[in-house]
Order: C-alpha cells, then structure tokens, then sequence
C-alpha cells in the first residue's frame, strides 16, 4: 500500500524499532484504529498516514511501521524505501523508544540513521508509566537529541506536551492556523521584611515610564497581581495587595514569621524574587529565612539593597565591605546579582527589571546535550571526581533534564553521588559556563545502567 498524504499542513514521522508503541501513539494522535497494534514484532507493515491536529495546528501524521529491526516480510525493502522517503519529507521526526526496555543497540543504529536528516527530531521515550521504566528515560539523553519527553502512549500521558513540542518546530509558514504563542509572562514576586520599602518600590516599577499598569485579580480574593510591560516582556507582579498592606502586624514577635509565610506564598507562584533588603538595617536571620525559601522552591532570586541613597558618598571599601557582609548573611544565595537602588529616588530601579529579565532568561535555558557534553570533557579533564573507593569514578556524558530551574544529570561508571564539594564546583562551573546568573542549579548524579 502506498503511502497517503493528506496535504493538510507539515508532516510529522513515527520512527523506531518494532514495538516500541508507535501505532498506539499513532493511534492516540490521529484518534484512528488504523494501525493494528498487536505485540509481534514488525506487524505495522505499511507506512501509512492520516490527518491529525493539535490546537489549531492541523498536519499529516506517518507511521513508519517496521522499517527498523528485522523482519522477515518478503515486503520489506518496499517498506524501507517508503520509510526512507517519508522521513526525507518530514518536518518532524519523533524517535520512538521504549524506556521500559532502556536504551538498545538497534535504537543507537536508527539515532545513526536519523542525525544525518534535515527534519527536527524529538525523542518519545514510551511506556514510562511502568515502573521498569523508572529512571531509564535518562539514558537516552546520551542520544543527543533534544527534548526527550517522557510518555505513555497507553494511557496519553505526557502526549500533549509532546504535540506541544512538535507543532513548536514546525517550521513557521507551515504553522497553518496557529497563532504565534504569546511571549511567557515573567511572575515575579517582590518579598523582604515590614518597612525595607517593598511598595515603594513596586509603586516606582509601576510608574516606570516603558510600563503599562493594569491591576489584574491573583488567584485568591485578597491578592491582586499587577502586570508590567517592559520592552516586549511581560512582568506579573505578584500579591500587590500584601506587598501595599502597610504595617501588618503590630507585634513584633508575629512580625517576623508573617513576612516569611507571606513571602513563602508569593514565592511559590513566582519565578523570580527580588528579595528587598534595608541597606541601613542590613540583612537579618528573617531575610536569610526568606532567601532560603526562594532557594528551596527553584525560583529565581534578585537580592536588591535598597535605601542606597542613604549610603552613597561612603567610598568604594564601604561597598566592599557592605556586599562581603550581605554576602555572608545570605550565604547560599551566592549565586543571586545584588543591585543597590533607591525605591525612593529611583536610581537603579530600570536596572533591577534588566536583572530580572536576565535570571527569568537563564532559568528557563536549555544547553544543548552537544555543549554539556564538552562542558564535560573540559572540567573533568582537569578535576576529575575523587574516587573513593577501588574504581576510578568517570563522568560518562551529562544531559538537562529540566529547565526552571536548569536540572542536570551526571552519569557515572560507577558513583551515584559526588561529595558535596565536588557537586558544588560542578554547579559553580555550569553557572560560569553557561551564564546562569540568578538562578538555583539542582543537579543529580546517576550510575549509568548496564
Ligand atoms: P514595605 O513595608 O517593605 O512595603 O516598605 P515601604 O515601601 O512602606 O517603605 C517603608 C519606609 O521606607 C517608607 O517610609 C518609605 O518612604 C521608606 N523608603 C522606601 N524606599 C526607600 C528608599 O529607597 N530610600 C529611602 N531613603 N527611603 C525609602
């Protein structure tokens, strides 16, 4: 049977050994029974296609059958040659695999065949809702291809956020019918203690000249999120009405805890904190207390010394000094930019939205497996891990697993933990590398399977 195209929009191409769960995928995508699914090996015989569409985006889904992995079908050379031409058209190809089965050598032979194409390849890694799935997805990092989403064909889970990926690499004038995604809105939340001047300074960001003021309600009845456009970016401010409340509780000892839940709350939803700090009060524990939850939750975090137009004309060792103390009390922040501005007069304020813009940019990067892997080669090259025990430890290739914040995973030959300074050098060095200011780095370390 020859392979029929639907001609609505690009073509997207299932490809992968037999088994893996291609025309169950197929299946669940086109809403068809077209594909016969049966567990023997090859049974997909035929290259076939069918009109499929995902929000809006309407395009023509093939499924390549059994055109990898042996098959003893007198037709298959005809087979292979309509695979072979369905994937020289595509715009997408989805890698199949099975992560319940790991990464085989026949899935390294189709990653061969698939680097040299033109299309954009996103890797479907299939059955992962079986336990025996746990933790093998990440093998297949080491293909190089990029995203690898985890699904289940079966059930449907993570499938939309595989279409998702799909439609986004379509290329841009074969996005029939699709609208241009809106730019993501940076959610910020603006936390510190009682009287460091948090509503002044929301009240001087808001009046910043570039920005569109609406008051937009928040998720609860008493929070109501202000949204700022700055250049082409959109910034939520986040729980405007706690931050205005002025004096919110009287007694002091409450004081302290208030501020951390209230901060706590904001910083949930939020994917930057600018941690507002009283220059002339310094940083305290509460401020400390605050900043570790910014660094518990992932969220990005700017620490912004405000009043600084109480401290000028002090001298450079006066800043100096200033920042090392800062930078003592809010010690696991190190990685967080320290801006000093004024709410009150305004200096440095447009500053602080650049910050901003900048830590929501890095957080949300993806670095590409080909640049983490000479990352690799080069640190190790000069620090390689201690080897505690009998057998000298190696890092095997690296891979991103995640973006806000950036998660990475390590892949030993034998180590499942690094000591927690070599862990930190390693943070450090991505940071530096890879320009992740502002951002936390979580970073875990695996033993490669055999
Ligand atoms: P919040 O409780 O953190 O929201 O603090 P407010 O914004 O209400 O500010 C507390 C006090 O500090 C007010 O009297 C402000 O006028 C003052 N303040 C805020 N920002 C600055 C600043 O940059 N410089 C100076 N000198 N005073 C400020």
């Amino acid at each position: 049977m020859a392979q029929k195209r639907s001609g609505t929009g690009p073509t997207v191409v299932l490809v992968g050994r037999p088994n893996v769960g291609k025309s169950t995928l197929f299946n669940r995508i086109t809403g068809s029974r077209r594909a016969i699914v049966t567990p023997v090996a090859g049974t997909t015989r035929d290259t076939i296609a069918q009109p499929a569409e995902w929000q809006g985006t309407p395009f023509s889904l093939v499924d390549t059958g059994g055109m990898f992995g042996a098959s003893g079908d007198p037709l298959h050379e005809l087979v292979i040659e309509h695979g072979r031409r369905a994937i020289a058209s595509a715009d997408v190809v989805v890698f199949v695999v099975d992560g319940r089965e790991g990464l085989v050598s026949a899935d390294e032979e189709i990653a061969a065949a698939l680097r040299g194409v033109k299309a954009s390849v996103v890797m479907a890694v299939n059955k992962t809702d079986d336990r025996r799935a746990r933790g093998r997805a990440l093998e297949f990092y080491r293909l190089g291809f990029e995203p690898v989403i985890e699904m289940a064909a079966e059930h449907g889970d993570g499938v939309g956020d595989l279409l998702d990926e799909i439609v986004h690499r379509f290329p841009t004038g074969r996005r029939d019918g699709h609208q241009s995604a809106p730019e993501p809105e940076t959610a910020i939340a603006i936390v510190g203690r009682p009287n460091v001047g948090k509503s002044s300074l929301l009240n001087r960001l808001l009046r910043a000249e570039r920005s569109i003021v609406s008051d937009l309600p928040g998720t609860t009845r008493d929070t109501v999120d202000a949204i700022l456009k700055w250049h082409k970016r959109t910034f939520r401010i986040l729980d405007t009405a706690g931050i205005r409340r002025p004096g919110r509780v009287a007694r002091s000892g409450q004081v302290e805890s208030i501020s951390v839940i209230v901060a706590r709350r904001a910083i949930e939803k939020a994917d930057v904190a600018v941690l507002v700090i009283d220059s002339v009060e310094g940083a305290t524990d509460q401020d400390a207390a605050i900043a570790g939850e910014a660094d518990k939750t992932g969220c990005g975090v700017i620490i912004a010394a405000n009043k600084w137009d109480l401290m000028k004309e002090r001298g450079a060792d006066f800043v100096k000094e200033f920042d090392g103390k800062l930078r003592r009390q809010l010690k696991f922040l190190d990685y967080a930019p320290l801006l000093h501005l004024s709410a009150l007069t305004g200096e440095r304020t447009p500053r602080l939205l650049e910050t901003i813009d900048k830590v929501a940019e890095a957080r949300n990067r993806r670095i590409p497996t080909s640049e983490l892997n000479r990352f690799v080669q080069a640190v190790t090259a000069v620090h390689p891990p201690a080897s505690p025990g009998r057998r000298e430890v190696r890092i095997l290739y690296a891979a991103q697993t995640a973006v806000a914040p950036p998660t990475f995973v390590f892949f030993t030959n034998v180590a499942t933990s690094f000591h927690f300074s070599y862990e930190r050098f390693l943070v450090n060095r991505l940071r530096e590398s890879f320009g992740l200011a502002g951002t936390p780095i979580r970073l875990h370390v695996r033993r490669r399977e055999k």
